[in-house]
């Protein structure tokens, strides 16, 4: 097993290997920089297949987090934990008790919040043993669900619209063709952003239902899941999976800009640096996808979602910050993002 040299290790400050007996709780809770303040990230819950895999996914996330909270300047540093277990099987209520203790354990160098795999009841388990949780919706603000995926799509359409602004001169989306590979939590509440901001939609997913919502309630164009990357489209939205800008991928795409809320959406960093070849402006899916991780801060902090919204506009300023380097130094969007996080948080080593 290795871990001070797993690729995603990158001097994490500290990881925590918890366990016990009594739940059969298995988890591995890694912070990777606390330079801007305490590391919050998800609790996964996974029944990975080995426990290299599991400890290279919490390094590789929690990383991850520290970059996106840096770059929407919020005062947090990254974390994230996983639970080596199947969510439909192995869940109780104890089991998270275990975890609320193990995160106390940390004095709150560690939040946590939901993540896949884990919901809104499971927190609430949690929180239990340690007030070191996010996104437990305390009721004060109607407009608060405790869902964090509007807040995601909101983030999204900021800086797809930051992307059009840059490209075009003019942030009007009135007519613009937007394909949306995803209409799941995020996907659906960006359609309906576009949409009402007068632009065109075409659409997939596996799902038929949402699709057939997407179509009816939107005016939506359905396309399948095979044609959606490729179409003829002034944005790609991509909503759904990873790894979707790929070797095979690529050549395909037609539009000239892709913003969606997919985290990885590019398979391999080149192809960051193929997109830009290609002139195709990509908006880092980490740094427009960071609405959520405002919320579970604001609602943390008991502030107003006026106050969330206010925040996740500011990823317009940084997006175009990032645009304008890029654009300046020859470099794909990405390598300048990573950079300007690095910038932020400090990063040594
Ligand atoms: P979701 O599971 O609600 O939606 C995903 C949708 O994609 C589903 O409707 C699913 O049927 C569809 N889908 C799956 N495979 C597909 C395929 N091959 N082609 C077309 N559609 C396909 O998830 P979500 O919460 O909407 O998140 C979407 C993406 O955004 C994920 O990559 C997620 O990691 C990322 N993200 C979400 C949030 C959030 O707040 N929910 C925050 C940051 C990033």
């Amino acid at each position: 097993m290795t871990i001070f040299s797993d690729s995603a290790f990158d001097n994490h400050e500290q990881v925590v290997f918890a366990s016990d007996p009594e739940t059969g709780l298995k988890a591995i809770i890694a912070v990777h920089n606390t330079n801007l303040g305490p590391s919050l990230g998800g609790c996964r819950m996974w029944p990975y297949a080995s426990e290299q895999e599991a400890i290279h996914d919490v390094l590789r996330l929690s990383r991850g987090m520290t970059y996106k909270s840096a770059l929407v300047n919020l005062p947090l540093g990254g974390g994230k934990s996983v639970i080596i277990g199947n969510p439909r099987s192995h869940k109780t209520p104890s089991l998270f008790h275990a975890v609320g203790r193990a995160i106390e354990r940390l004095n709150g160098r560690y939040i946590v919040a939901e993540d896949v795999g884990t919901s809104p009841t499971d927190m609430q388990e949690i929180a239990r043993h340690t007030r070191h949780v996010g996104g437990i919706n305390d009721g004060k603000d109607a407009k608060r669900t405790g869902d964090p995926s509007p807040f995601t799509a909101y983030g999204v359409f900021i800086g797809l619209k930051e992307a059009v602004k840059f490209k075009q001169g003019s942030d009007d989306l009135t007519g613009m063709r937007v394909a949306v590979q995803g209409l799941g939590n995020v996907g659906f509440h960006l359609c309906a952003m576009l949409h009402n901001a007068g632009a065109e939609l075409i659409v997939a997913d596996i799902n038929p239902a949402a699709v057939e919502r997407a179509t009816t309630e939107l005016g939506a164009t359905a396309v399948s899941i095979d044609e959606i990357l490729s179409v003829n489209a002034d944005i790609l939205a991509p909503c759904a999976l990873g790894g979707v800008i790929n070797d095979t991928s690529i050549a395909q795409i037609k539009a000239g800009i892709i913003a969606g809320a997919a985290n990885n959406q590019l398979e391999a960093d080149r192809h960051g640096e193929m997109l830009r070849e290609m002139g195709v402006l990509y908006a880092p899916d980490y740094v427009i996808n960071a609405g959520g991780v405002v919320e579970v801060h604001y609602c943390r902090e008991g502030r107003p979602v006026a106050e969330t919204n206010r925040h996740i506009e500011s990823i317009g300023a940084t997006v175009r910050e990032i645009f304008e380097r890029a654009a300046r130094d020859n470099k794909s969007t990405g390598f300048v993002a990573d950079r300007l996080a690095e910038e932020r948080f400090g990063k040594t080593g």
